[in-house]
């Protein structure tokens, strides 16, 4: 399994840039109603890892080194850079949201799936409810996994849903006729290539119809227990870019995702996006922040902006 991650991993750092599914629209945008045009980008989740027996949960990080973590090991005059107060920024928003009870919370990928189901099945409902929260509020994917799993959701009962049902199934999630024409297209791959299962390396998943960088990373974590990198969702990116946790502003959460790796310690990499998503959803809101009750109101270069 380590091989196979850290391969993984090498494929993902060399050729992340490729962009899969769905393009990103921002945040808060409601579903498109039947009849509209479709364009989608990943949607954000915790994460917290489904072992196959389910006995322990552990994650597994497996990496290549970054050139900046080369560069530090060889010259002992390279001083790494990091943002400044970050780690003071950090213990203040794992503050903030201490008492756990954004949205993501309780209605991330890990709560979407049925953890009395086949391990292979549980990791299919992950991925599943991954594709599904993309542009769509919390609330609104797990009612959409509610119901499909009330019908026994696998990958052969997907693919003997038609369409129309299916569409009416996730109605009204965001890009809803984008995503049963990309769920179909997947759970039939699925179903030829990994007998049911999903893949278990980043590559794979990526390659997926419908599966995004973001959703690999999150599927890895929450169905392999493999933390393979950074999920960076708009809210990742957004609250990144106000901390100026990247060395320079980033367009996308792929450009984000590679520049929070460059200096954020591995160890905090499994946690990070299920912190800032909360604290997104909570506090630092995409478009009226309520910096008057953040605790980061005086480290922060974005606070006097709104
Ligand atoms: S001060 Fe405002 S912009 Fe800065 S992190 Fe807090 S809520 Fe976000």
């Amino acid at each position: 399994m380590k091989a196979a991650a850290a391969a993984a991993a090498r494929m993902v750092t060399r050729s992340q840039s490729r962009a899969t599914g769905f393009g990103s629209l921002g945040n808060g945008e409601e579903p498109v109603p039947p009849g509209n045009g479709e364009v989608a980008s990943e949607g954000r989740k915790n994460h917290r890892p489904i072992k196959r027996q389910r006995k322990a949960q552990r994650l597994h990080v497996a990496y290549e080194d970054s050139d900046a973590e080369k560069s530090k090991g060889t010259d002992p005059l390279v001083t790494a850079w990091e943002p400044q107060d970050w780690k003071q920024q950090l213990a203040n928003i794992r503050t903030m949201r201490s008492r756990k009870d954004a949205p993501v919370d309780q209605l991330g990928v890990e709560h979407c799936y049925d953890p009395s189901v086949p391990p292979k099945v549980q990791r299919y409902q992950v991925l599943l409810s991954l594709m599904l929260s993309s542009q769509t509020k919390d609330q609104v994917t797990a009612g959409a996994m509610q119901r499909l799993r009330a019908r026994g959701l696998t990958v052969d009962s997907i693919l003997q849903t038609d369409d129309k049902t299916l569409g009416e199934l996730i109605y009204p999630v965001g890009f809803w006729r984008s995503k049963v024409k990309f769920i179909k297209q997947t759970s039939a791959i699925l179903q030829q290539r990994y007998n049911g299962d999903i893949p278990a390396s980043l590559a794979e998943l990526v390659a997926l119809p419908g599966v995004g960088p973001k959703m690999a990373y999150l599927a890895m974590a929450v169905a392999w227990g493999t933390v393979s990198g950074i999920a960076v969702d708009t809210h990742v990116h957004r609250i990144a870019n106000r901390l100026r946790w990247t060395k320079k502003m980033t367009k996308s959460p792929e450009e984000t995702r590679v520049a929070l790796e460059e200096w954020l310690p591995r160890e905090l990499w499994s946690e990070i996006n299920g912190l800032l998503v909360g604290f997104g959803q909570q506090i630092c809101l995409p478009i009226h922040p309520r910096c008057q009750t953040c605790l980061n109101q005086a480290l922060c270069p974005s606070a006097q902006s709104f």
